[in-house]
């Protein structure tokens, strides 16, 4: 699965070069100057991975830090140029997975941020998010990602539902064939023609509907190509 990171640094040239290191792992990155252009990313994009400057101008590094704790998804690397034991400690009681101290060797930073990440992985299992909703892929179980204290509603999927979702999601809302499709569920389903792709299409439909009113899950059909997350309309430029 490609790794979508957000980098929260003020320095444009350290973030910049941070930013080529990233994409240069073939990982989708996007850069921050701050915590509220962060907060903006997080609000639109979804983030496995938080590379956080702690000298940051306005909330600091250590408070963002603390804000995204709660999330079970992001795997947070604080980088500091302070080397004093107590910012260290007070850096990961506040909820960061790890750190690194500039000036970092950029092979050492890419080892620390693949073992958060697969530290984050064994917790969370594999879990994946979509329009709103969190999909556990081994459960097979779609739950409401609302930070709200609303009873929590979950929805039980069969293993060609996970499947349809898991590759209309690695597409971000591309089109995916209906052949791409249909050949992913029939290794799953063991009972793969296209019209199987739009009955487990009108179910997911259906199930992410009833399970809740307001969002549902969008799932738009592209006459002749196939099926793309999203609403209907242009399609994405992605
Ligand atoms: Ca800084």
């Amino acid at each position: 699965m490609q790794v979508h990171a957000v980098i929260v640094e003020d320095e444009t040239l350290t973030r910049q070069s941070l930013g080529t290191l990233l994409r240069a792992q073939g990982w989708q990155v996007w850069e921050a100057s701050d915590a509220a252009a962060c907060d903006a990313i997080l609000r639109e994009e979804s983030i496995d991975l938080a590379l956080i400057d702690l000298g940051l101008p306005g909330r600091t590094g250590q408070e963002l830090i603390a804000d995204l704790a709660g999330s079970k998804t992001i795997a947070i690397l604080a980088v500091t140029a302070r080397w004093q034991p107590e910012q260290r400690i007070a850096v990961l009681e506040a909820g960061a997975d790890d750190y690194v101290v500039k000036p970092f060797h950029n092979g050492e930073l890419i080892a620390r941020i693949r073992a958060v990440l697969r530290r984050r992985k064994a917790q969370i299992g594999n879990v994946i998010k979509i329009e709103g909703w969190e999909v556990d892929l081994d459960a097979r179980v779609a739950r409401a990602d609302t930070h709200s204290d609303a009873a929590s509603v979950q929805i039980a999927l069969t293993r060609g539902e996970v499947a349809i979702l898991a590759l209309l999601a690695e597409a971000g809302g591309r089109i995916v064939s209906r052949e791409r499709l249909s050949k992913v569920a029939a290794r799953r389903a063991q009972d793969g023609d296209l019209r199987t792709v739009d009955t487990l299409i009108y179910r997911l439909r259906r199930k992410f509907q009833a399970g809740n009113d307001d969002s549902g899950l969008n799932i738009s059909s592209v006459p002749g190509l196939g099926y793309r997350l999203g609403r209907t309309g242009p399609a994405s430029a992605a």
